[in-house]
């Protein structure tokens, strides 16, 4: 739920924030609790020297241990009490005020904290054994820790006001930071949420320097160019496909008119329904170029590959386009191998260089040339349709494969042609993971190459 509705910003602020919540509050432990330890060190270490100066001062008047100067005797001052004690734990001399202190269970050497009177004292004990004696006494150093405590709870305060004040300002500015860097993706989203389908055209155009957020500003605008190019094409398609479609409707409407009205003889009716057919296969043909079209431009076209001979599937091509050439005075050739595996879609293939074959034909003048070369090459195939007809202009030439495109509107429509020829022979070629090319040059001819992934 939290993912999904806090905004990207804050959420970063919240991690950012127990990050530096952990950090400080890490580090403010570890300051404090060395300061602790070096703090009580310290006064273990004072303890220590006041005992070991007070010990070399110690009497032992008989049996009764007493320190030889209590006036002079080592920082009486500054809180610190002295004591000494018999082995029984009496005690038997003292500096300071040590009356309140309590007396210890068993002697012991070593540091307590003694909590008298309600102050914590640092105690320390230290066992002597003075050769005139005949049990072990004891020395003991006291001092308040009042100043210590005093010492760490300051410290612990400006810790406790600072990391918390440390945490408003890193999440200030952690919002302010992040909101700057999110920014601009917030002026995509919106500019990208205004633009509809009806104004592809529009760009982002955002002038943000070329890091992740502007690359992604200027990534949308490429994919709206791209969307829009593919729109348009769409749209062109479709106006092209009805106006194809309309051509051979009027023409059967004005003829079926035409004939009925008025009575007519028998050929007339035969006339009519000569062109009514014609015009009816031209649909036909349309109808079928544009469902080849579609299967091959769908996302998953059912390829139907399989091993087959591209040598017999082109020869077997130019035989059956044989009486085609024959009437139009044209002469087919083959130069290339006899057989050549080659994997792909049998249907399609024959599409593709019946088309190539077909175009050549029909564009080449009686007595002209149509020459297929196949060459077997390193990694690909390669099959050139070369024609002796007028050539393509070269400013054509960019635009052949594209559907619908026809160079002599006129001629090509009364041969048949809607322009799909060549868009789908394109898809053909690349469906196979190949491709198309052309050269032409006006007045001498073409050569349409299509090139092949070989078998390896
Ligand atoms: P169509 O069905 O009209 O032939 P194509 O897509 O096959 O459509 O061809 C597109 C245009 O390319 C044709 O209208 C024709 O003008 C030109 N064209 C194709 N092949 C040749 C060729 N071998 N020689 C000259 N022009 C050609």
């Amino acid at each position: 739920m939290f993912e999904k509705t806090v905004p990207i910003r804050i959420r970063l602020t919240a991690w950012y924030m127990v990050l530096v919540a952990i950090t400080l509050a890490a580090f403010g432990g570890f300051v404090y609790l060395n300061l602790a330890r070096s703090l009580y060190a310290e006064v273990d270490g004072g303890l220590r020297t006041l005992a070991q100066e007070a010990a070399r001062g110690i009497d032992n008047e008989d049996g009764a241990l007493s320190f030889q100067n209590a006036d002079t005797a080592p920082s009486a001052a500054g809180g610190v009490i002295m004591r000494l004690l018999d082995e029984l734990g009496h005690t038997t001399d003292g500096i300071g005020d040590y009356a309140g202190f309590p007396m210890p269970k068993r002697l012991q050497a070593g540091f307590s904290t003694a909590r008298i009177s309600g102050e914590p004292w640092r105690v320390y004990t230290m066992l002597i054994k003075l050769p005139s004696a005949s049990a072990t006494c004891a020395l003991q150093v006291a001092r308040p820790l009042s100043a210590v405590d005093e010492t760490l709870e300051r410290v612990a305060g400006v810790l406790a006001l600072g990391i918390p004040l440390v945490l408003l300002v890193a999440a200030l500015g952690g919002v302010f930071i992040s909101g700057r860097a999110l920014g601009p993706i917030d002026r995509v989203t919106r500019l990208a949420r205004d633009i509809g389908a009806e104004d592809l055209s529009r760009r982002l155009n955002l002038s943000l320097p070329d890091d992740e957020v502007g690359r992604l500003a200027k990534t949308f605008d490429c994919m709206l160019a791209r969307l829009q190019a593919a729109f348009e094409r769409e749209k062109r398609f479709t106006q092209d496909a009805a106006h194809e479609l309309r051509t051979p409707l009027t023409i059967m409407k004005g003829t079926v008119d035409v004939a009925l009205s008025r009575p007519r003889e028998a050929r007339d009716y035969r006339a009519a329904l000569a062109e009514v057919e014609t015009q009816a296969d031209r649909l036909i043909h349309l109808a079928e170029s544009l469902l080849v079209l579609a299967r091959a431009e769908s996302a998953k076209p059912d390829l139907n590959v399989e091993s087959l001979d591209l040598a017999v599937l082109i020869s077997g091509i130019a035989e059956q386009l044989q009486p085609l050439a024959v009437a139009r005075g044209v002469t087919v050739r083959y130069s290339g191998p006899r057989t050549l595996r080659l994997r792909g879609d049998q249907d399609r293939l024959l599409r593709l260089f019946l088309n190539l074959l077909d175009n050549a034909i029909k564009h080449t003048p009686e007595g002209g040339n149509v020459t297929i070369e196949v060459t077997p090459g390193a990694g690909v195939v390669e099959v050139a349709v070369k024609d002796t007809g007028p050539g393509i202009p070269p400013e054509h030439l960019p635009h052949i494969f594209e559907r619908f495109y026809r160079v002599d509107k006129a001629r090509s429509r009364s041969e048949g042609g809607v322009g799909l020829g060549l868009a789908i022979a394109k898809h053909i070629a690349q469906l196979h993971g190949g491709d198309i090319r052309v050269a032409s040059t006006p007045g001498k001819g073409s050569v349409f190459t299509v090139s092949l992934p070989a078998v390896r």
